[in-house]
């Protein structure tokens, strides 16, 4: 089969549009034909090479897939070949005291597809395979790119918003990188929630998708200062909540703009991992630091039936065909996507 692999680390030259084995299926797997996989940001951190984690080689990224099941193991039975379905990203072993509290991400041996998995297992490729565990069925109202591209994004967003901050209506939520990928589900989230989503995004294109996917405010950071907009906008209160993921260069505004006893939550270092904290503030306005990571099956499911009724829709800035995976990972890297880009079959 066709599939986008990388043997070592560095720019997107190391990409190569190549022929490898098709994946070979164990009794509690899924064998699925992908017929769109979803481009995110940890593709790039797994090619350029991530501290602290070992990539394992030779390596296909792509964490977010849309396909239509080709073979099941003998022992699978929620799912049958031809039915259609997205890959919920979270392996977990499932037997653990973590797993069985719906803690996935506290399991030994939690690791996001796509990501943390290898040799060649993930999405950017024309099969795959995934346990029968990480296979939902795909929302009926959605293309199998639309599909595609939101799953990590959508339950990363959700679990951020709704199961650690806790977010409730008249919030004020200061959304960094609202036309992105978390950024785009995580307005929509604090619309269905009643809160208001203050969207911050780098140019006027970015903010108006932000706009229609119901943000309440905007602020164009390449021309408004973030924390004086959010000063105005809040009358001087400052925030209830800050969506966080881009770390060093906003960590500071992030905590500058939010209220006596806000909070931010967190799953992210796009620009750097070494942000400063001034501990007095912690203190003084008794701010909370959430950290999240991914989500469990129970959290995607939610948040998925709030895309079925069409709540939430996805959000996509370009359908490329699989080998230009490199190009896809550029236009990330360049910050001009708007939502998600997809690689077509
Ligand atoms: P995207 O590339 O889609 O969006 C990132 C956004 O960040 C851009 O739209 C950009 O907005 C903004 N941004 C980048 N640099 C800066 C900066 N210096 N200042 C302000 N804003 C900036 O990425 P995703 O939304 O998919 O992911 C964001 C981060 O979250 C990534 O690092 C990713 O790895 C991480 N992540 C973590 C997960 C987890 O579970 N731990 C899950 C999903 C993602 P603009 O320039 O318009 O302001």
């Amino acid at each position: 089969m066709k599939a986008v692999v990388f043997e070592e680390h560095g720019g997107p030259g190391v990409l190569k549009y190549t022929d490898v084995p098709e994946p070979v299926i164990s009794p509690n797997e899924v064998l699925i034909k992908i017929k769109a996989s979803g481009c995110n940001y940890n593709d790039v951190w797994a090619r350029r090479g991530m501290p602290g984690m070992s990539v394992i080689m030779p390596h296909i990224s792509g964490s977010d897939a849309s396909g239509e099941v080709a073979e099941v193991g003998s022992e699978v039975k929620n799912v049958k070949p031809g039915d259609e379905v997205v890959v919920f990203s979270s392996l977990s072993c499932g037997v653990c005291e973590a797993c069985a509290r719906g803690d996935v991400f506290f399991c030994r041996q939690f690791k996001i597809w796509g990501f943390q998995t290898g040799p060649l297992d993930g999405g950017h490729a024309e099969y795959a395979k995934v346990p029968a565990f990480n296979v939902v069925p795909k929302p009926a109202n959605l293309s199998h790119e639309q599909a595609a591209s939101m799953p990590l994004v959508l339950f990363t967003a959700w679990r951020m918003l709704v199961s650690r901050a806790k977010i409730k209506p008249g919030d004020f939520v200061l959304v960094w990188g609202a036309g992105g990928g978390l950024g785009t589900m995580a307005v929509q989230i604090c619309r269905l929630h009643n809160a208001r989503a203050i969207a911050v995004a780098g140019n006027d294109d970015k903010l108006e998708v932000a706009k229609q996917l119901g943000a309440a405010y905007t602020i164009n950071r390449s021309r408004q200062n973030v924390a004086e907009e959010v000063r105005k906008i809040t009358d001087r209160r400052g925030v209830d909540v800050v969506f966080e993921h881009v770390g060093e260069a906003t960590w500071e505004t992030s905590v500058q703009c939010l209220k006596w006893g806000g909070t931010i939550v967190t799953c992210g270092a796009t620009s750097g991992f070494e942000a400063r904290t001034d501990i007095r503030f912690l203190w003084n306005k008794q701010l909370n630091l959430l950290g999240s990571h991914m989500a469990n099956k129970a959290e995607f499911l939610e948040a998925l039936r709030f895309v079925e009724s069409g709540d939430i829709r996805p959000a996509i800035f370009i359908a490329l065909p699989l080998k230009e995976a490199g190009l896809a990972q550029q236009q990330m890297e360049d910050g001009r996507v708007i939502g998600k880009i997809v690689l077509s079959r």
